[in-house]
């Protein structure tokens, strides 16, 4: 990237926050990632209009992240712009069963704030670690529940800066899946719910809580499930046990001893080690089960073709 992008970038960003060769591995929760060549939490949404429209007249490639709970970067980083709307576009109003929400909300402040308002369908996400638009984006879901299911609009807008309101209907969503165009830049969304009782509300949220404590390597840095599961009736995780995988290591990644789809990073895991792990576990499971998993988690900056190469690429 040419230094006046940066200058002109910076001028850009009055109220949010700038920065160049950024770590990615201090924005993912696995912990992993090399630099992101410039890194940028937009203050507003005008900020994120403003640098999309300029990113898009020089060409500058942008990426999108929530709270990289999801992802994997790799150890050489990303070229071009990453733009990161956790702790950003943080805007939550509720009016009667109706809620308003924007993007870099986290979805379990918004499942604490339905709670007290007394809405009901969200309880049993209060553990997901993202974003409303990360969540929005995977269809998140869990012990049932998934956050499209009282979904009636989102805004989003594209690389170009333009926007546009989808309904609901405009919309479909599938098992950690979403019709959402490539580019597209969820901004926020709105929801209705119905109303709960209180204490089964609470009930269905610490049923869920106590199952995560229980199931999940929760203290251990990881990006939740690595592989979808191949059928509703077949677990990723019963496979990669099936086949003895629990616990396998390659440097610092590890496969959680505790639940076999979670990949966990033992303390110093390079994206590397990550993946020739990611490799190894789908390999074996094809080769013992004749079952080609798929990749849940997103990948950013790796090569073209390298996930492709073990039967992983989208
Ligand atoms: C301990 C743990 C437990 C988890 N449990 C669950 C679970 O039970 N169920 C579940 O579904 N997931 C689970 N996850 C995975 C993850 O938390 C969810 O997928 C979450 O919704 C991702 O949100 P995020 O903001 O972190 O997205 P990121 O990881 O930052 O991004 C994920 C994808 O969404 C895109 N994206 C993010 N924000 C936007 C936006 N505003 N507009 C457009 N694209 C965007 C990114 O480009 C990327 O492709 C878990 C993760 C962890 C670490």
């Amino acid at each position: 990237m040419r230094r006046e992008d940066l200058t002109h970038m910076a001028e850009l960003i009055t109220t949010g926050e700038i920065r160049m060769d950024e770590p990615m591995k201090r924005h993912t929760t696995l912990g992993i990632g090399g630099p992101a060549e410039i890194f940028v939490r937009p203050g507003d949404r005008e900020e994120l209009l403003r640098l999309l429209r300029y990113a898009a007249a020089e060409k500058i490639p942008v990426q999108l992240l929530g709270s990289g709970s999801n992802c994997l970067v790799s150890d050489a980083g990303v070229s071009g712009l990453v733009i990161s709307l956790a702790g950003t576009l943080n805007h939550l109003t509720i009016e009667g069963d109706r809620v308003v929400v924007q993007a870099g909300v986290m979805l379990g402040h918004l499942v604490r704030r339905c709670r007290a308002a007394g809405l009901a369908g969200l309880e049993s996400l209060g553990g997901v670690p993202g974003t409303v638009g990360g969540a929005l984006v995977m269809n998140a879901g869990a012990f049932g529940a998934e956050i499209s299911t009282h979904l009636t609009a989102v805004n989003v807008v594209n690389h170009q800066g333009r926007e546009r309101r989808y309904a609901r209907e405009d919309l479909s969503f599938g098992y950690r899946s979403s019709s959402f165009e490539p580019g597209e830049i969820i901004i926020g969304g709105e929801f209705k719910f119905p109303w709960g009782q209180e204490e089964q509300v609470a009930k269905a949220s610490r049923l869920a809580s106590r199952e995560r404590k229980t199931r999940q390597p929760l203290t251990k840095r990881s990006a939740g499930s690595v592989f979808k599961n191949p059928r509703p009736d077949l677990a990723a995780g019963w496979l990669l046990d099936e086949a003895g995988l629990k616990g396998t290591r390659i440097g610092d990644a590890q496969i959680s001893p505790q639940h076999a789809n979670f990949f966990i990073n033992r303390g110093s895991a390079t994206a590397e080690d990550m993946a020739r792990l990611i490799k190894l576990a789908a390999g074996t499971i094809k080769a013992r089960f004749k079952v080609q998993l798929e990749l849940e988690i997103r990948t950013l900056g790796f090569p073209r073709g390298f996930w492709e190469e073990a039967g992983l690429g989208r």
